[in-house]
């Protein structure tokens, strides 16, 4: 009875604002959400979580004990609509849902999960968090959780600067600019454990190694110590699939 209403409900609200794919804007056929099943299909996926050292997993050496890092698809111009709606349009939940289909993915095609203890949500500056209403970080990191069980740590790891986009910065910038930005306050839940850094869209790795090296400094440990991270995105900005925008979104200036 309930899910029959819930049904007629939908449909009826479908009726008066017909619910549209975030990528095509054909309208939803009832078992779709956000995303029609063309444009799923045609995610160009990175298929990284299936090798054993993914082309961003090289970002991290030396710089972290990184065990794992992959991203769902790579952004193009055809997708930007998820990471755009996700990130500035207030739909967090058109995340929230990519992230349940790319964790059912990766979960039924290889270990990646395996041995994670829990999840870092790449945190926002107070400020901003205000500004926007939520971290969309969070909501992707809630949508692994809804498939892995993996918990979500939410407060150890603050943002004390509020620095700028990192999308519109060079490579030599972009490096600088993170630095220092993240602060662990509660060490004592990370000490030791598997953490998945999850972030929306990654390009150069330098928001991850910064957020991962605030933990280690909090820690006093330097690789040695037991600590060590994955890393999960929803997309990931390459310089050869990478396109141009107009505003020059995204834009990636040096190379790996
Ligand atoms: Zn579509």
């Amino acid at each position: 009875m309930i899910d029959w209403l819930k049904r007629e409900l939908s449909a009826l609200i479908d009726l008066i604002s017909p619910r549209r794919c975030v990528l095509c804007g054909q309208t939803l056929s009832e078992s779709e959400q956000h995303l029609c099943v063309k444009c799923f299909m045609d995610l160009p996926r990175t298929g990284y979580h299936k090798a054993p050292h993914s082309f961003l997993e090289t970002n991290y050496w030396a710089k972290i004990p990184i065990q794992r890092a992959a991203t769902y698809f790579f952004y193009e111009e055809t997708n930007r609509n998820i990471l755009f709606s996700a990130k500035y349009h207030s739909k967090p939940y058109v995340g929230k849902h990519i992230a349940r289909l790319m964790a059912q993915e990766i979960l039924a095609e290889s270990d990646f999960f395996h041995g994670i203890d829990l999840m870092v949500p790449i945190p926002l500056h107070t400020a901003r968090l205000h500004l926007r209403g939520y971290n969309q970080a969070h909501y992707i990191a809630q949508g692994i959780s809804d498939v892995t069980h993996i918990p979500i740590c939410e407060n150890a790891v603050v943002r004390c600067i509020n620095n700028e986009s990192q999308t519109r910065l060079s490579h030599a910038q972009r490096k600088e600019n993170v630095e220092g930005i993240f602060r662990c306050v509660r060490p004592e839940l990370l000490r030791g454990k598997h953490i998945l850094i999850v972030d929306d869209v990654v390009t150069t790795g330098a928001t991850t190694t910064a957020c991962a090296q605030s933990i280690l400094e909090s820690l006093g440990e330097n690789g040695e110590g037991g600590t060590t991270f994955s890393f999960l995105a929803l997309a990931t900005a390459t310089p050869h699939r990478l396109p141009m925008e107009a505003d020059s979104s995204y834009r990636y200036d040096a190379p790996l």
